[in-house]
């Protein structure tokens, strides 16, 4: 990838649902992706809904500068890929009310139409809620078919345009780069864990200037970025409210088959495997997908099984106050696996029991004999 040649390119972000966190989120796995490269992030910025019912809530609105070695549909793809993991599902109705939506607004100076989208965004030039976030972070570009900048662009449609659109002050770490910086072939992500990776390669042994490894320290950051994004992460947040009362529910909820990838902070290197979270509710349950978020959340940190273990179980505890949790973890550790002692085939298994599921042998067996089906 790294020989291609790489694209400036405009990206505006719009959310409606949930936007205080949604649209931060988008711009975390943006800037972790490893294709993109985001150079300038605008303001936030306020909108009334286009052309929906009149009480359909405002949007936020973002724009990004990006460089990226992708071509133009394939961008789209990766941000189609982004746009699910945020949990937006498209519907024929352009309207809908939606936590995410990223639409790329200009592609370096293309001019072209693809299947039912095209280059530039028409509402690039039209949009107050596009067009002003835009002039914010490339004010001198300009437009490849009408010849004006962004600036001039934002001009027009902030006279023509009576909707609101104010400027909310963006809580994330900026992204600050000259404009004169863009034809620098070096991107930033993380300057000081960078350089420290450069650092590593030299002391192993090689040469971080070599085509290979050019971009490699700014990998290694991004990949670490999202593999201990649980330290960055909050209960609260992974679970949003997706607690819901159960009157009556008194049967033992289970999840199993979930999948982990953690790092062993021994040696940072990786460990994964299975996990099954069961619990015995008291009035309030979970959604399924959520156990799974509390795994992850653990996981991704620096770790030892048994803590990660522990700390799912009582993060469950916390949350739901049941009569009881059990958790079950099997891993396979890279660390014994490529090294030391090299049993390949070794499995490690740890286990947590709170509540019932430590003073009742029955509720444990009828845990564990799930598990193990
Ligand atoms: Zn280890």
């Amino acid at each position: 990838m790294d020989r291609l040649p790489r694209t400036l390119a405009i990206l505006t972000l719009g959310s409606n649902i949930e936007r205080e966190r949604y649209l931060p989120e988008a711009i975390r796995m943006l800037r972790r992706h490893e294709d993109i490269d985001v150079r300038e992030v605008s303001q936030f910025f306020e909108s009334a809904s286009v052309g929906g019912p009149d009480d359909a809530p405002d949007y936020y609105n973002v724009a990004l500068l990006v460089c990226s070695p992708l071509d133009p549909e394939a961008l789209r793809h990766e941000l189609r890929l982004v746009e699910e993991n945020l949990g937006r599902v498209r519907t024929n109705d352009p309207n809908e009310p939606r936590t995410i939506d990223i639409d790329i607004a200009y592609f370096g100076d293309v001019v072209e139409k693809f299947d039912g989208w095209e280059l530039p965004d028409p509402d690039a030039i039209t949009e107050p809620h596009i067009a002003i976030p835009i002039a914010e972070i490339a004010r001198d570009w300009i437009h490849p078919v009408d010849g004006r900048t962004m600036g001039a662009i934002a001009k027009s449609v902030r006279s023509s345009d009576l909707r609101k659109v104010r400027a909310i002050k963006l809580s994330e770490p900026h992204v600050t780069r000259a404009i004169e910086d863009f034809d620098s072939p070096q991107d930033v992500y993380a300057p000081r864990f960078e350089a420290l990776v450069r650092q590593q390669l030299i002391e192993l042994g090689e040469q971080p200037s070599r085509e290979g490894l050019e971009r490699t320290p700014l990998r290694v950051a991004k990949a670490f970025d999202f593999l201990t994004s649980g330290y960055t992460t909050s209960l609260e947040e992974v679970v949003n409210d997706a607690i819901f009362d159960a009157e009556g529910a008194d049967e033992m909820v289970l999840v199993k088959d979930i999948e982990f990838y953690s790092l062993c902070e021994h040696h940072m290197l990786p460990f994964y495997g299975k996990a099954a979270v069961g619990y015995l509710p008291k009035g309030k349950i979970i959604g399924l997908s959520k156990v799974a978020r509390i795994v992850d959340l653990f996981a991704r940190r620096l770790q030892v099984q048994e803590r990660l273990t522990n700390q799912i179980a009582d993060a469950v505890g916390e949350v739901l106050d049941p009569l009881g949790v059990a958790v079950v973890i099997e891993g396979q550790h890279f660390c014994m696996m490529m090294r030391g002692v090299q049993k390949q085939d070794s499995s490690m298994v740890t286990s947590a029991m709170r509540g019932t599921f430590r003073s009742d042998p029955r509720t444990r067996s009828e845990f564990l004999s799930f598990v193990t089906k």
